[in-house]
């Protein structure tokens, strides 16, 4: 039926750069992004495949271009917090695709098809979204009608993305005021095992996933729709800890789903016991022991951090579902939780961000600690970064 085999099994497959005959979106890309909307039962095409831009078959092999994927969704039950729960659906989806690699989400897709199913006769966004929408369709009965748009056209790509930014940033302001102590359930998510078999996300609502498309609102209408998906709560229990965040229900789950391998989870630390991490982590914190402090930097930063070395270093170090202390996956929108790794002393902790995160998180961070935090103009290595930070009289050099 379709050129390419399609199931979980591909879940987990790499394409190397020699391999990819197309890559869209990724780190060297400004503008990629997906988006789920839930729309009126007459205001789409049911199974409609839309391409603005150029198809596959129509680009150079090896070559890389804007993305945006709109997926159109109707149905009686379906409601609108649950479009988030439908767009991580993308990534599990995609990934089925024989030769088809997702990474990420939102605005930081990074997407990549293997020669050999191009030359299979996988080759047209149109086959890519017939396979998504049966399964879609077929996993989550819930959607009646669905339509899909892929976008090549860089111009449009870009205003595509800067309207999906708002929806984004909407929907993590739902968040605002709820904290732990009031809640009884908590969030996990295991979708990514497939990359990290031991690998599990717990989301709170003070604590986005790390992959920053499932909050804990998410989280439960996921469960809602799907009881038996990826996506379940998680009974906190007994706060063991109240200094390192230690719960008993999240314990026991951690332990469950890593099967023995980790049992412990401080969720609010780099340094103990630390959260695990699959790969579609948006940020990594990383510890700078010279000064005793953190380093923050994301998937899209070109370069090398402040300890030389890139972020895919920093990836592989903190990637896999292994507990890595030292080494965190994050949501940037993490660090404007309260809870933002309290246990480590939080934002005061943080000597040094990409311009770009620091920008766009500055109305967190004190008025007196602003200057202090060193971007990549100010702190190129350690040495620097040490120099800028006694200059500057970082809290951190008192
Ligand atoms: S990063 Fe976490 S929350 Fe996001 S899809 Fe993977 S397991 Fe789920």
């Amino acid at each position: 039926m379709f050129s390419v085999d399609v199931g979980p099994q591909y879940e987990g497959e790499r394409i190397r750069k020699e391999e990819y005959y197309i890559e869209l979106g990724g780190p060297h890309i400004p503008f990629k992004g997906e988006l789920v909307t839930i729309r009126g039962m007459e205001e789409i095409e049911h199974e409609k495949v839309i391409i603005i831009g150029k198809d596959i078959k129509d680009v150079e092999e090896g070559s890389s271009h804007p993305l945006f994927i709109q997926v159109d969704i109707a149905g009686e039950a379906l409601e609108k917090d649950m479009e988030p729960v439908f767009e991580r659906r993308i990534h599990m989806y995609c990934n089925y695709i024989e030769g088809f690699w997702h990474m990420a989400q939102r605005d930081e897709i990074w997407l990549r098809l293997h020669k050999d199913s191009f030359k299979k006769g996988l080759n047209s966004f149109n086959e890519v979204g017939q396979i998504l929408m049966l399964l879609f369709t077929s996993e989550l009965p819930i959607i009646e009608k669905i339509q899909i748009t892929f976008v090549t056209d860089a111009a449009k790509v870009e205003e595509m993305v800067l309207e999906a930014i708002k929806v984004y940033q909407a929907r993590d302001d739902r968040l605002k005021g709820l904290i732990e102590e009031d809640i009884e359930d908590f969030y996990g998510c295991t979708l990514c095992q497939s990359f990290a078999p031991t690998h599990i996300c717990i989301i709170t609502p003070e604590r986005m996933s790390l992959c920053g498309s499932v909050s804990w609102l998410d989280g439960k209408a996921a469960y809602k729709i799907d009881p038996e998906g990826p996506q379940f709560a998680v009974m906190k229990g007994e706060l063991l800890d109240p200094e390192k965040y230690i719960y008993s229900g999240v314990n026991e789950i951690v332990a469950l789903k890593s099967l023995g391998k980790n049992t412990v989870f401080c969720l609010h630390s780099v340094l103990e016991n630390p959260h695990t991490s699959c790969g579609c982590f948006q940020a990594i914190v990383f510890y700078i022991p010279e000064v005793d402090g953190f380093g923050i930097v994301h998937r899209d930063f070109v370069g090398e951090s402040v300890i030389g070395v890139p972020f895919s270093s920093l990836a592989g170090e903190a990637s896999g579902g292994v507990q890595q202390e030292g080494y965190l996956g994050i949501a940037i929108s993490y660090m404007r939780s309260p809870k933002f790794l309290i246990s480590d002393g939080g934002l005061k902790k943080i000597v040094w961000l990409p311009k770009a995160i620091k920008e766009s998180v500055k109305d967190i961070i004190p008025e007196d600690l602003y200057d202090k935090i060193a971007t990549e103009d100010d702190a190129k290595n350690v040495d620097e970064l040490m120099g800028y930070l006694k200059t500057t009289g970082h809290p951190l050099m008192a």
